[in-house]
């Protein structure tokens, strides 16, 4: 790793060593340890937060023009590292080298330019006179210093997803990383350095979440808390952000259906479902999870997915043939295997997958891409998210059982639907309860469109302009225009006091 990623944390606009206890990041396709850091400590958080709130007021009031032109700069700085970030995104989670060079990176710089753009486009409602005597207009204003919390799927993305809108809308921000992916993350605080990003307007910490991340987010000096990850760990993160009253912003787990109707044209939906499913090797909230599919085309679909399935070339992430990597850790790995152990155990069927693979690979973390059938709409397989290269498959007769079926988690990030009927796709798209429905494709993603979730998977929207009502507050501002004394209103509280203009 470069020399400068010795640092834990950039503060200030300075990087600096932390002074908590020693965190290994692993290479998961070895198990060699690539880099280590100190975690920061509460009080070098509580230190980065004070930085932020230093640099809230120059930052909030510097105009639209200026933030924006910042930003095209930190694009341009991190297309000029495009390479570094890409090998260093693999180095640390196992992700195949295509997924980061064709992804995970252009995407991050795509989303800076858009809120780049973004920056100078924010808009309220139209000024006017309600009450008759008084001009009414709203103020869109920045919140304060946002306290970030990401997870570790796609490091540099969420990092990029959380800081960009925050600092494009005028707040300063002090971002965690996952504990096991920080480097991508310092590598766009330097980037920030280098672009002109003032010192304080971004800052990071590293560490894990129970000492450095809950640091953080009870903090009563943040004004808002904007965390990406699971639901188990956005629920604690509420719990603890009421005791502030501090606003917060939760993009959480995800169980996304994959409803494959009677019409649907069976070989887009059979690619689509293992492309998406497999996607980073299963780790994305997104991922296809459970194929619904009519049962006159079932067995061609499984027959279809389980063929590409086995096709897939697992092998060393940074090798560009290399189609699955390993998970994110050892951990992580066996934690989807103990799953689709459980779910085997409890009737569900393997068709393929469902173990380590051996030879060489025995020594990284992976696991073969699964397709299992037979499972139980209530068992934890088709309820619980799995994160990890799993995907199950039930067949349905009907499209109203379809829909309920794919409703039925208590999840609601994404979902899709395939057919070639107009109305079919229209309904679908009102019925699932997602907060994105992909009609006849599966994962792919845009800066100026919205991403959040629904129902478990949290609220509010990163991405796209939307993302501005979670970094703005509204305040709305009433003059009056009579330039009287005496107000029409006046008389609902002092009627006897005489109107001192006459
Ligand atoms: P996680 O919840 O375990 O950790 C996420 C982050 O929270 C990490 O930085 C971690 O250090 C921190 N954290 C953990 N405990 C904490 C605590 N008590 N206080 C403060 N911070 C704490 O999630 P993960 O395993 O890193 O990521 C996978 C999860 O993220 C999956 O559930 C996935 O669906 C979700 N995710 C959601 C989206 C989305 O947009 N909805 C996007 C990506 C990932």
């Amino acid at each position: 790793m470069p020399e400068w990623t010795k640092t834990s944390n950039y503060i200030d606009g300075v990087r600096r060593a932390g002074s908590g206890p020693e965190v290994p990041v692993v290479d998961p396709s070895t198990g060699d340890v690539i880099w280590t850091y100190r975690a920061d400590t509460p009080d070098t958080v509580d230190s980065a937060i004070g930085a932020a709130a230093r640099a809230f007021p120059e930052w909030s009031r510097a105009t639209p023009a200026e933030r924006s032109a910042v930003l095209h700069a930190l694009a341009a700085e991190l297309g000029a590292v495009a390479e570094d970030l890409a090998q260093a995104e693999t180095a640390q989670t196992g992700k195949p080298i295509r997924l980061s060079r064709e992804f995970d990176v252009p995407g991050s710089i795509d989303n800076v330019s858009f809120f780049a753009g973004a920056a100078r486009h924010l808009e309220g409602r139209a000024a006017g006179e309600y009450s008759g005597y008084h001009t009414s207009m709203i103020r869109r204003e920045p919140i304060g210093v946002v306290g970030s919390i990401a997870p570790w799927n796609y490091p540099l993305q969420m990092a990029v997803w959380k800081v960009m809108p925050a600092i494009a809308a005028g707040n300063t921000i002090v971002l965690k990383a996952a504990e096991n992916t920080p480097i991508t993350t310092l590598m766009l605080a330097e980037a920030c350095a280098r672009a002109g990003v003032p010192a304080g307007v971004v800052n990071m910490v590293n560490g894990t979440g129970p000492v450095t991340g809950e640091a953080l987010v009870t903090s009563p000096k943040i004004s808002m808390t904007s965390f990406t990850g699971s639901t188990a760990v956005g629920r604690r993160i509420a719990g603890l952000a009421a005791r502030n009253g501090t606003r917060l912003h939760l993009e959480l787990g995800g169980k996304a259906p994959f409803v494959v109707f009677d019409d649907a044209d069976l070989d887009a939906a059979v690619r689509g479902a293992a492309a998406a499913a497999l996607i980073n090797t299963g780790q994305d909230c997104t991922a296809a999870t459970r194929a619904y599919v009519h049962h006159t085309l079932f067995d061609d679909f499984v027959a279809g997915v389980a063929a590409l399935m086995r096709r897939l070339r697992l092998g060393a992430p940074a090798e560009r043939g290399t189609d699955q990597g390993p998970l994110v850790s050892f951990q992580q790995r066996d934690r989807v295997a103990a799953m689709v152990a459980r779910a085997l155990r409890d009737g569900a069927q393997a068709v393929t997958g469902a173990r380590a693979p051996g030879g060489e690979l025995v020594a990284g973390a992976y696991y073969e891409p699964t397709l299992l059938v037979g499972a139980d709409q209530r068992s934890e397989i088709v309820q619980d998210e799995v994160f990890g290269p799993v995907l199950v498959a039930l067949p349905f007769d009907t499209d109203d059982e379809a829909i309920r079926l794919a409703n039925d988690v208590p999840f609601g990030l994404a979902a899709s639907a395939w057919t070639r009927d107009v109305y079919r796709a229209q309904a679908a798209a009102r019925s699932l309860a997602a907060g994105t429905v992909w009609i006849n494709d599966h994962i792919p993603i845009i800066s100026e469109m919205p991403h959040g979730g629904m129902k478990a998977s949290g609220y509010g929207k990163d991405m796209s302009a939307y993302s501005f009502d979670e970094y703005t507050q509204i305040k709305h501002v009433m003059s009056d225009i009579t330039g009287a004394a005496a107000k029409p209103w006046h008389s609902t509280v002092h009627l006897s006091v005489e109107d001192p203009a006459e």
